[in-house]
């Protein structure tokens, strides 16, 4: 078997695992699989062996191998997962079904406005930078409930959860607590926390997505 179709396998049985520890149904936790720096035939075999929801950091790398794929696998859902230009925001919501990186006043503003010159329904999610890491995207913690209001109230974004990249040296279980935290504070539903290092933690902390590269594709 193709070895990225056989980690596919062994991290939807961990995620499995990992919903029956926490009594989640297994179907409540949606596996974005991000293929970044890999290329359409390395992404193919995972998108034959069932997979669909996948996930991209930049608007330019995800544009030279995903409107293919997408025109041969209609039902496939991409996810940018990387911070967004405002210059970007027209080519990221042509080719991108959820953008999960709005962090500012200014990208809310231009992704509401090509939403709705494109017609497109678009999904959105806000990014907190947990940490506060001053070279870290993400709304400030204390800032993300009165921001999440104002991107559906102003901008009237389809916002529909939080997402969050913990401190890679730091325990990411707190992280995951408060980004739950706000979510239910922001009155959402969804959570897109855990990579390859710590999904299953994640799901263990309400995550609803986890977003996981290396561990199906191998190290970049
Ligand atoms: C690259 C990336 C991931 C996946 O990371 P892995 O450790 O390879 O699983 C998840 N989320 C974001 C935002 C990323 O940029």
């Amino acid at each position: 078997m193709n070895k990225s179709v056989e980690q596919l396998q062994t991290v939807r049985e961990t995620i499995a695992a990992a919903a029956a520890e926490a009594k989640r149904d297994e179907a409540s936790v949606t596996l974005v699989a991000v293929s970044k720096t890999f290329e359409a035939a390395d992404i193919r075999p995972v998108i034959e062996a069932g997979q669909r929801v996948f996930g991209e950091n930049r608007v330019q790398e995800a544009q030279g191998k995903w409107p293919a794929l997408k025109q041969e696998f209609p039902d496939i859902e991409l996810h940018l997962i990387g911070p967004l230009q405002s210059n970007k925001a027209k080519e990221a919501v042509a080719l991108f079904d959820c953008i999960e990186t709005v962090d500012r006043e200014k990208i809310a503003a231009e992704l509401a406005k090509e939403t709705v010159k494109q017609g497109k329904a678009m999904r959105f999610y806000v990014q907190v930078n947990t940490g506060a890491e001053p070279q870290k995207a993400g709304i400030a913690p204390q800032e993300t409930v009165a921001f999440v209001e104002r991107c559906r109230a102003v901008h009237g974004l389809a916002v529909e959860g939080l997402m969050c990249i913990p401190p890679v040296d730091e325990n990411p279980g707190p992280h995951f607590a408060l980004l739950a935290k706000l979510a239910t504070e922001a009155g959402l539903a969804k959570l897109s926390m855990g990579m390859s290092g710590d999904y299953a933690l994640a799901v263990a902390f309400g995550a609803t997505s986890v977003r996981v590269g290396s561990a199906i594709f191998g190290s970049r």
